[in-house]
C-alpha cells in the first residue's frame, strides 16, 4: 500500500513535468523554508529578546526591511533563473522524480557528501571573496550586516549568489539525485545557513553538541570583524578553518572567554 507521501508524490509527478518540479517546485520550497525559518529570528530581534543574543547590537526596522526587499528581488531575478538553467545538468546526470524513492541510506549518504563538497568549495571561494578587490566590489554587500539575523544569510551581491548557488548545486549536479533528495538537501542547507546567521547562540544549538559544526557563534565572529581579520570562512564545518589556520583569532577569543568564565566561578 502506498504511503501518504507516495500518494502525494504521485499526484505531483502526474500533474507537473520534471522541469516544472525541479525549477519552480524547488523555488517554492526554497522560499518557504528560507522565510519560515528566518522570520522567527527577525521577530526575536524586533521583540528585543537579548538573552541568547551573541551581539548587544540590534538592527533597525529600516535595515531589516531593506534586507527583505532586496532578497525578494534577487531571489526572483537571480535564484529562480539559476534553478531553471541548471536543470539540463541535473537531467544529463541522471536526475529522476519517479517512484520508488531512494533508500534513506542513499539519501543520507548523498546529503552528507553534498555538505562536505559545498563546505570545501565555499571555504576557498569565500577566502577569495575576502581579497581586496572582490571584497570591495562583491562580498562587502553580504557584510553590510555586521550583526546578522537569519535572513541576512542570503543577502549578497548577485555575483556572490551565483557562486553560492554553484557551491550548493555542484554535488547534486554531478550525482543526479532523486528530486526528493534534491529538495531535502536544499531545505537542510537553507536551515543551516539561516541558523549560522541567526545571531543567537542557544544552549540547544547544534554546535554545542557537534564540535565540527560551525553554527551561529562561529559565523557571527566572521561578520563582527574587519574583512582582513575575520577568518572562519567555511559555511558548515569548522575543520577547514582549523586545517588552514584561519580560525586562530576565533579560538584565541574562545579560550579567553573560557578563562574569564573560570575566574568568575
Ligand atoms: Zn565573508
Ligand atoms: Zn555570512
Amino acid at each position: 500500500m502506498a504511503s501518504a507521501l507516495e500518494t502525494a508524490w504521485l499526484y505531483l509527478i502526474n500533474n507537473f513535468s520534471d522541469f516544472q518540479l525541479a525549477s519552480l517546485g524547488s523555488f517554492i520550497i526554497h522560499e518557504s523554508v528560507f522565510f519560515l525559518s528566518g522570520i522567527p529570528y527577525l521577530m526575536m530581534e524586533k521583540w528585543g529578546m537579548t538573552k541568547y543574543k551573541i551581539q548587544g547590537k540590534m538592527n533597525t526596522p529600516a535595515a531589516q526591511e531593506k534586507c527583505i526587499l532586496r532578497l525578494l528581488l534577487y531571489h526572483t531575478c537571480v535564484n529562480l533563473p539559476l534553478m531553471v538553467v541548471s536543470y539540463p545538468a541535473f537531467k544529463y546526470m541522471g536526475f529522476r522524480s519517479t517512484l520508488p524513492f531512494p533508500s534513506w541510506k542513499t539519501v543520507l549518504f548523498q546529503i552528507v557528501s553534498y555538505f562536505i563538497l559545498e563546505d570545501f568549495i565555499f571555504y576557498w571561494g569565500h577566502r577569495v571573496l575576502h581579497t581586496k578587490w572582490l571584497y570591495k566590489h562583491v562580498h562587502s554587500v553580504h557584510h553590510e550586516y555586521a550583526t546578522p539575523f537569519g535572513l541576512t544569510s542570503e543577502y549578497a551581491h548577485p555575483a556572490e549568489i551565483l557562486f553560492l548557488g554553484f557551491a550548493t548545486i555542484f554535488g547534486p549536479a554531478i550525482t543526479g539525485p532523486h528530486l526528493i533528495t534534491l529538495w531535502l538537501w536544499m531545505s537542510v542547507r537553507v536551515l543551516e545557513t539561516v541558523e549560522a546567521h541567526c545571531g543567537y547562540d542557544f544552549p540547544w544549538s547544534l554546535s554545542r553538541f557537534l564540535p565540527i559544526y560551525g553554527g551561529a557563534d562561529f559565523h557571527d565572529y566572521h561578520h563582527r570583524l574587519l574583512f582582513t581579520k575575520s577568518g572562519n570562512y567555511a559555511s558548515t564545518f569548522t575543520y577547514m578553518d582549523w586545517i588552514f589556520g584561519t580560525d586562530k583569532g576565533y579560538r584565541k577569543l574562545k579560550a579567553l572567554k573560557c578563562e574569564d568564565a573560570k575566574k568568575v566561578e
